[in-house]
């Protein structure tokens, strides 16, 4: 939702704007414009088979519409530490031209600033800056952390230590779903 949220912004569409500051103070984009996002996305084609959601959802009235749009199988919970969440953000920077993420301390560009992949502009989102990461922090614990009980009573709930390199992490994810 975050990338789609963004797509919206970058190309300045009526919902883009309406965003924009939401996104840049780390803020949660409010549930009925997010869930209508969410569920134009999952009646194109290519959702057909399929499909993981990522950063959604992030409130108990969005797992809640969610219900009446699609059934949800698995749930799967990363747990990371706040301090190692601030230092990944904090050190993230993505291509403004076709999102690939870096990192500057695990993932640097090869040249600094320019995207390894397509040459685009590599930036720091508004809201990887410290004082919106705090806001995000403070958000998930009273909006989102509610859904880990949420899940766990309808059974869905997989639980995963979500620190380390990211191939170790995605092990883990694929081995928590039996894969
Ligand atoms: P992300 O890329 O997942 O970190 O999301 C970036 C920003 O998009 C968030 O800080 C929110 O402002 C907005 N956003 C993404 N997903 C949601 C959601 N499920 N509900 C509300 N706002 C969201």
């Amino acid at each position: 939702t975050g990338d789609l949220f963004r797509a919206a912004v970058k190309n300045e569409t009526p919902l883009g704007l309406k965003v924009k500051d939401i996104l840049a103070s780390g803020g949660l984009v409010p549930d009925d414009v997010t869930i209508a996002l969410v569920k134009e996305r999952l009646s194109a084609e290519d959702a057909k088979k399929g499909w993981i959601l990522d950063g959604f959802p992030r409130t108990i009235a969005q797992a809640e519409a969610l219900e009446g749009i699609a059934a949800v199988d698995k749930v799967v919970n990363f747990e990371v530490a706040d301090e190692v969440v601030v230092g990944r953000l904090s050190t993230r920077r993505v291509c403004r031209a076709c999102g690939k993420t870096y990192n500057t301390k695990t993932m640097p560009t090869k040249k600094e600033g320019v995207c390894d992949a397509c040459g685009g502009e590599v930036y720091t989102r508004d809201d990887d800056k410290e004082s919106a990461i705090r806001t995000r922090l403070e958000n998930y614990r009273k909006q989102t952390e509610p859904l880990i009980g949420w899940y766990r009573e309808r059974g869905k709930l997989l639980t995963i230590d979500g620190v380390g390199e990211p191939k170790a992490v995605y092990a883990r994810f694929n081995k928590v779903l039996g894969k």
